[in-house]
């Protein structure tokens, strides 16, 4: 019998695992694929970077390589934590591990397979490191078998090979971080490129003048944000980067979250002004030889279309009866031997899976103790209001990152002085004693 399973082997599963190998907790891991990295390794293309700077996306205990550039690419990324891994001697690490199911009858049974047999762990605790992104979500355009180009999934443009992208007329359904993250790709390749999008996004250069975005984020900030009326905030933001940037975007009409603020390089902002790229506000209706036909019966000819239409959050494992609206965005107050890492969309994902896993593995220990049921309930409720008002997901934690993560610290009893210039102007490094 274990002490705790941990369940994916992305970040968030590896923080899991340093904090447990650090407790001497005995734990194992279980990873459906072949090797470590979550997304990293399975969704991102071979060009992929960061895109926050390397110093908002790194292990407060081991930084990203000096030599590594600002926004480091895929492998670069893998190596980083590959390296992590071994200084943090991370062991019973079990690859082409897919857990199928869970039960709970005073311990957790895990099944699992593992190649072609199915085997049962015993487990005190689990920890879901599973991620947001689980199985791909794939829009069903009709008269498909009609269409005479090719249709993919984002996360399968590895697939393609560079030459056969080239010259082509590409179209992108989705505005999201995964369609910049392609246009970036592509637009060495291709200049008939359309993206096809219903909803208006906050595209922000990755740096103003000459000084990358992310660092603008810090406590001050924050809390401007969250103090202005949102009327104001929408029309204020949004008229700066309108027309003092020339934005070939339309503005959208909500405030900032993780989902509608995209990170655009100068390169794509520029082939977007000149019409290189075009962004066409519709959707799309049918299929018909080489055009895609659009609701407003526009025709779009595509030899390409690629799905940038994200993925599904469900994890297929869970019974429908555990959600993940968490108290701490951690402990399910139904079920509360299990923890959830990782499931808190922030520009600091890396230091937010750090906390949240040491908060657990302390919590397993028995140093934290959880408050009543009915408690918990309330204390969800209370930050549900307050996001449904501001009209953001429960877990996105785009608003409220530092004084979430202020708050975990907190109850690791871990205080930050308040009275320096680098608490209040510098992404902090959570928990490093
Ligand atoms: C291309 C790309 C760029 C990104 N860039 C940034 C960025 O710049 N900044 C930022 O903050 N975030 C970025 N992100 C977001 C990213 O999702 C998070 O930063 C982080 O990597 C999430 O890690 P995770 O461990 O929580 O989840 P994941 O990386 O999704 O890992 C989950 C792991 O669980 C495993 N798993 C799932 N189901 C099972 C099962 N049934 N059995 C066993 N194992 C299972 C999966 O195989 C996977 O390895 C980016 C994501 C992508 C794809």
């Amino acid at each position: 019998m274990y002490d705790l399973c941990i369940i994916g082997f992305g970040i968030s599963g590896i923080c899991c695992a340093k904090w447990a190998e650090k407790y001497k907790l005995k734990y194992i891991i279980l990873e459906k694929e072949k090797d470590l990295g979550g997304c990293w390794f399975t969704k991102a293309l071979e060009s992929s970077t960061l895109q926050s700077p390397k110093n908002f996306y790194q292990f407060p205990d081991y930084k990203m390589p000096q030599d590594y550039p600002t926004f480091p690419n895929k492998n670069q990324i893998l190596k980083y934590l590959k390296e992590y891994v071994r200084i943090s001697n991370i062991k019973n690490i079990n690859y082409n591990y897919n857990v199928l199911n869970l039960e709970y009858d005073n311990f957790w049974k895990i099944f699992v397979k593992k190649k072609n047999k199915q085997i049962k762990i015993k487990s005190r605790y689990i920890a879901i490191c599973s991620g947001i992104y689980g199985e791909p979500n794939i829009i069903d355009l009709k008269n498909r078998n009609n269409f005479l180009g090719q249709i993919i999934h984002s996360k399968d443009l590895n697939t393609i090979k560079s030459e056969e992208l080239k010259n082509k007329h590409i179209t992108l359904i989705g505005n999201g971080a995964s369609c910049m993250d392609i246009l970036k790709y592509i637009s060495d390749l291709s200049t008939n490129i359309n993206v096809i999008y219903r909803k208006n996004k906050w595209y922000v250069l990755d740096s103003i003048l000459g000084i990358y975005t992310y660092f603008y984020i810090n406590r001050i900030t924050v809390q401007m944000w969250n103090k202005l009326p949102h009327i104001f905030f929408i029309i204020f933001i949004g008229y700066v980067i309108k027309y003092l940037f020339l934005s070939p975007f339309e503005i959208p009409n909500k405030i900032f979250d993780h989902s509608n603020i995209i990170m655009c390089n100068k390169k794509i902002y520029n082939l977007v002004s000149l019409n290189f790229i075009k962004f066409v506000k519709d959707e799309p209706n049918y299929l018909y030889k080489n055009y895609l036909v659009l609701k407003t019966n526009k025709l779009i000819y595509s030899d390409i279309i690629i799905l940038c239409t994200g993925y599904s959050t469900n994890i297929s494992f869970l019974k429908s009866n555990i959600n993940h609206n968490n108290y701490l965005h951690i402990i399910n107050p139904q079920q509360n031997k299990c923890g959830f890492i990782g499931f808190t969309p922030s520009y600091n994902w890396v230091q937010v899976s750090y906390l949240q896993s040491r908060w657990f593995i302390n919590y397993i220990l028995g140093n934290i103790k959880l408050p009543e049921k009915k408690i918990m309930e309330y204390k969800i409720n209370q930050v549900l209001n307050k996001k449904r008002k501001l009209n953001i997901p429960y877990n996105d934690l785009t608003y409220d990152c530092f004084k979430y993560c202020d708050n975990i610290q907190n109850e690791l009893m871990i205080y930050t002085n308040k009275y320096t210039l680098s608490y209040w102007f510098q992404n902090p490094d959570y928990c490093m004693n």
